[in-house]
């Protein structure tokens, strides 16, 4: 199973498809080109020259910060990329002494400088500083404007062989050895394996209906004191109010705020300002007071957190692996989508290199990886879905150690305040540079709970 190209190499199969130029799809698309010949990624939208915003990432009007385990993973992909970043126009917050981070009922924390970063800019900017390192590698090629109508493979669905797609020029059927579906919908994924006979996976869901709207301003100088950054997050379960200000490209901020189910940030500018006194302080609202509103105010409404667990599949089709959103989809408040994104790609790319030296490289790889970031999800699934359930109007399976985990959280939380080797090792565990195992270290465990104990 391995072919000798034209440039001599070795190379475990001919084609691979991505569907979808999101960050997903673009991150896999780097994981799996050592591998093919050619990586082909086909996007439904035209492909913007500039950091524009485009119909088929409708989130990407809102403001999005990339974690310091984005960055190591992009790092890791594309070796440099954190320069890129900056040079592309990226603003370096430091999260240990630049950003405040409001918990109220919690804090104020220690501030120390840190030697790893936020990155803050905006979505657009995250995906074109991503194709520009896409053009640099010879054996990718990204169509824009080619939607993938189906993906197609041998009629007992035991193997996927390509897809169908859409282009200008009409329908297009493209062989390949390997299908990445990061659509984000994942619907094309599913729909193959319902019309094959495959079982399909359990999804968990947990709704929340949380509403986005994000503007982009000009603040007047010095309006966040000595921070950089602020996010404000709401006093639960009493509010629901969460903000946002974040310093993007071109010297603006993205003001973002957040409600949930009908209380809706309205989109009049003047009146999305003052919704900013909602929340629980008054740290934003000061800031953007004077404040010249750049553009319209976009709104996005996210229902619920999704996962799907096709790692706990018996089968799987051989040549197909879903990734991205089309697995999981996080509530977006902690920011976490765009890294665990990245974890998976990196996952996908050990997975080939260890698989690139057996003599059927593909035969399992569709089980291992989805079996791997099954665990991956773990963590982030636990930090930015399940505390959800703090709200009583949320939907969903509540887990039975609910209450411990929410106490849990909050005595850590309160300890943190006291301690600034604890703020920064809780801020590693939530950007997942570090995983959440490292809180049960006995030390942490046993002043975690002296702590709960003294609170009752
Ligand atoms: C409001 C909001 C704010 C967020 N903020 C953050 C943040 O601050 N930090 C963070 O890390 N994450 C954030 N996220 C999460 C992040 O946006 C997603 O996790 C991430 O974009 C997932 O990437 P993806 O590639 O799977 O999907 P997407 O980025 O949505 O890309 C999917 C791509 O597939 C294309 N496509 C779909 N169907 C087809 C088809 N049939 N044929 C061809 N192409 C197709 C689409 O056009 C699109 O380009 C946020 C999400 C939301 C909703």
């Amino acid at each position: 199973m391995h072919n000798e190209s034209s440039d001599g190499r070795s190379y475990i199969g001919k084609r691979a498809i991505v569907i979808g130029a999101g960050v997903s799809g673009l991150a896999a698309a780097r994981a799996v080109a050592d591998h093919f010949e050619e990586v082909v990624v086909l996007e439904r939208d035209e492909l913007p020259s500039g950091a524009t915003t485009r119909p088929g990432v409708p989130q990407g009007t809102q403001a999005h910060g990339l974690l310091g385990g984005a960055v190591k993973g992009l790092r890791e992909l594309f070796p440099g990329f954190d320069q890129d970043l900056v040079e592309a126009g990226a603003v370096l917050v430091n999260p240990g002494f630049e950003l405040l981070l409001e918990f109220p009922g919690f804090g104020p924390f220690p501030l120390r400088k840190w030697n790893w970063f936020i990155y803050s800019l905006t979505r657009p900017l995250v995906e074109l500083t991503m194709r520009r390192r896409m053009e640099q590698q010879p054996n990718i090629s990204l169509r824009g404007g080619s939607r993938v109508l189906e993906i197609v493979g041998t009629p007992d669905g035991v193997r996927v062989t390509g897809v169908r797609c859409q282009t200008a020029e009409g329908p297009e059927a493209i062989p390949a050895d390997l299908v990445i579906d990061a659509s984000k919908h994942g619907s094309l994924t599913w729909s193959f394996l319902k019309s094959t006979g495959h079982p399909l996976p359990d999804e968990t869901t947990i709704g929340v209906d949380i509403r986005y709207a994000t503007a982009l301003c000009e603040l007047r100088h010095g309006a966040l004191g000595e921070f950089k950054a602020n996010v404000t997050f709401p006093k639960a379960p009493e509010s629901m109010n969460a903000g946002y200000l974040l310093p993007v490209e071109n010297n603006c901020y993205q003001l973002l705020l957040i409600g949930r189910a009908d209380d809706i940030p309205p989109t009049d500018g003047a009146a999305f300002l003052e919704y900013a006194r909602k929340l629980d302080t008054p740290t934003i609202y000061n800031a953007i007071k004077g404040a010249r509103q750049l553009g319209e105010v976009a709104r996005y409404g996210f229902p619920e957190s999704k996962w799907r667990h096709f790692g706990l599949l018996d089968r799987f089709p051989r040549g197909l692996l879903p990734t991205g959103d089309a697995i999981c989809c996080l509530n977006p408040v902690y920011g976490q989508g765009i890294t665990t994104a990245v974890l998976e790609a990196n996952a996908m790319r050990r997975l080939l290199n260890v698989n690139a030296r057996k003599a059927d490289p593909l035969a399992m790889l569709g089980s291992h990886f989805l079996t791997e970031v099954e665990a991956l999800l773990e963590d982030p699934w636990a930090m930015s879905a399940i505390p959800d359930f703090v709200y009583p109007e949320t939907r969903g399976k509540r887990p039975k150690d609910l209450d411990d985990s929410l106490q849990f959280q909050n005595a850590l939380i309160h300890l943190t305040t006291r301690d600034a080797d604890l703020v920064e090792l809780l801020a590693e565990v939530r950007h997942l540079l570090k995983p959440m195992s490292v809180l049960n270290e006995p030390d942490i465990l046993r002043r975690v709970e002296a702590e709960m104990t003294a609170k009752q």
